[in-house]
């Protein structure tokens, strides 16, 4: 006779780890996700066009290495990146006025990656950050998993107020600074030199880290560039300056890279040990061999030229769309504008009647650390035609229309 033991409800698996609890769903998540919907005219997504991938020209690269070093581009390799691929990284930016050796460069899986490798090697949990407002929202998710107390810095249209920023240095006594300085996302607004040099001199005053992300800055259609905040007096030792091939060449490698001072740079090698090993070997020898073979430059000129005329033709349609007494920027390049309805528009409860409408944007509110502003939204004006805008516009005009009426 086979004795049971009486049936016993199986104890509870440990819960999830504080950090990761802490982040929880997105309801505008949730409505953006219709949007893959194909007949929705998408301003939300942020994705580069896909017509101007170089397909070929990436396409010849990854056979010419499959072909030519198999046994390399197949195999593992170290954790710093491929020497030839950082090599070039190095000469792009030492052609940009910022002297750089290889030496001084990770390969990232993405500048996403070197984001939260960054976090990483640099915070502890209860760590300050201070962050541009509104600001890029998976850089906000990376210091939340850190366990980072974010705190918004004042902004104006040209970005941060480097007042305010010493202020706010001299209150919470911050470990480090985020910002895109240029064709920022979400807002598109670019900081104008003389703040760059007083952001540097903050953090070489005040003893403070800065993550400067340019995952955008190749992509000018207008006006004069402006050199990194890496590259002012005071900040060599204190840049972490983070590069992206998403938006130049294309997302879908994962490519993005790190320059930053010796020690740091060590710290961050060491975390993407643990994270990854390594970048993919094939993509990185297919990058360094585009770079070799090709003119990335040429054709990121291309890119611009149409993003250029996209973004005009968003600029033509929006005094149609928005409502009296909307206002918007101008960003002379990048992908993004941001809009501002006025006081009493709601962008984020505005959403859904707007989608039913088969067109979308993202609304402003979940880019603030701080106060939310609640009447702003970010348009996306780099992945469809000026034609298809332009209808992506009208449908806009008639969903904020009936929102407002609902
Ligand atoms: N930083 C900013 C400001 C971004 O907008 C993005 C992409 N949307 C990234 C980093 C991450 O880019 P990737 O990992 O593709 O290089």
């Amino acid at each position: 006779m086979t004795v049971t033991e009486p049936a016993q409800a199986p104890a509870p698996v440990p819960p999830l780890a504080e950090r990761a609890r802490s982040i929880g769903g997105s309801p505008v998540r949730d409505i953006l996700a219709v949007t893959a919907r194909p007949e929705v005219i998408n301003f939300a997504g942020g994705l580069p066009a896909p017509e101007l991938f170089d397909a070929e020209g990436i396409a010849e690269a990854f056979r010419a290495v499959l072909a030519e070093t198999p046994e390399r581009a197949l195999q593992y390799a170290t954790t710093e990146g491929e020497p030839a691929l950082r090599t070039a990284l190095a000469a792009r930016a030492t052609a940009r006025g910022l002297v750089t050796s290889a030496d001084d460069v990770l390969v990232t899986t993405g500048s996403q990656q070197g984001l939260s490798l960054l976090a990483t090697a640099l915070l502890e949990p209860g760590d300050t950050v201070l962050v541009e407002n509104p600001c890029y929202l998976a850089a906000l998710q990376a210091f939340g998993l850190a366990g980072a107390r974010v705190i918004a810095v004042p902004c104006d249209e040209q970005g941060l107020d480097p007042q305010a920023l010493e202020e706010l240095v001299g209150i919470h006594r911050p470990k480090l600074l985020y910002t895109v300085p240029t064709f920022q996302n979400p807002t598109g607004r670019t900081l104008p030199a003389d703040r760059r040099a007083a952001v540097a001199a903050v953090a070489a005053r005040s003893g403070l880290w800065i993550i400067e992300d340019d995952p955008y800055g190749e992509l000018r259609f207008e006006g004069e560039r402006v050199p990194w905040i890496a590259s002012y007096d005071g900040a060599g030792d204190r840049v972490a300056l983070l590069g992206s091939f998403s938006k130049v060449m294309a997302p879908g490698l994962r490519l993005g890279s790190l320059r930053a001072p010796a020690g740091l740079l060590r710290a961050c090698a060491v975390a993407k040990q643990a994270a990854d090993l390594h970048t993919p070997t094939v993509n990185q020898l297919a990058a360094a061999r585009y770079l070799a073979d090709r003119d990335l430059d040429a054709h990121v000129a291309r890119v611009a030229r149409v993003y250029g005329e996209r973004r005009d033709a968003m600029l033509a349609g929006l005094p149609a769309a928005l409502p009296q007494g909307s206002t918007w920027n101008r960003p002379e390049g990048g992908m993004f504008l941001w809009a501002r309805l006025p006081e009493t528009y709601d962008t984020t409860a505005l959403l859904p009647e707007v989608v039913r409408h088969d067109v979308a944007y993202v609304p402003g509110a979940p880019f603030y650390a701080g106060v939310p502003d609640r009447a702003t939204l970010r348009l996306c004006f780099v992945t469809q035609t000026p034609e298809e805008i332009a209808e992506g516009l009208r449908r806009l005009g008639a969903g904020l229309l009936a929102g407002r009426k609902a």
